[in-house]
């Protein structure tokens, strides 16, 4: 499957609703939802509803979309409760960034404190 295929993409099935996944956060241009396999307490993930498999596939028509991400990641943190004890924003990018899923996401990561630097 190549990356830039969105028939298969699950995040993809997601956004279409192909997938039953409750959304947390919903606006015009991003969903928000639990990650599948917790790495924290509170872990959701903030995605595109466009297909964009990863940050170096951004264009100039995608303009402003990573801070909608980021603004829709901030009122997730306050709606969770998150905010005040703090969270951590992690996009992985490519293979040795650890990315596994080709469409674009970030990760919203709170609930313990978050050790550095990562593995
Ligand atoms: P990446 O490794 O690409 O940065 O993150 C992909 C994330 O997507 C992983 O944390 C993984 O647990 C999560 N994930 C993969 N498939 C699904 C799914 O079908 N549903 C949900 N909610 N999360 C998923
Ligand atoms: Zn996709």
């Amino acid at each position: 499957m190549s990356e830039h295929d969105t028939r298969d993409c699950i995040f993809c099935k997601i956004v279409k609703r192909e997938v039953p996944t409750p959304l947390e956060y919903e606006d015009d241009h991003v969903v928000a939802f639990k990650d599948i396999n917790p790495q924290a307490p509170v872990h959701f993930l903030v995605i595109p509803k466009k297909h964009i498999p990863k940050i170096g596939d951004l264009t100039e028509e995608d303009r402003g979309l990573l801070d909608q991400m980021t603004s829709a990641a901030k009122h997730l943190a306050q709606k969770l409760g998150i905010d005040e004890t703090g969270y951590r924003l992690v996009i992985n990018s490519g293979d040795n960034g650890g990315q596994t899923v080709y469409h674009l996401h970030v990760h919203v990561l709170g609930g313990r404190f978050m050790r550095w630097p990562p593995g």
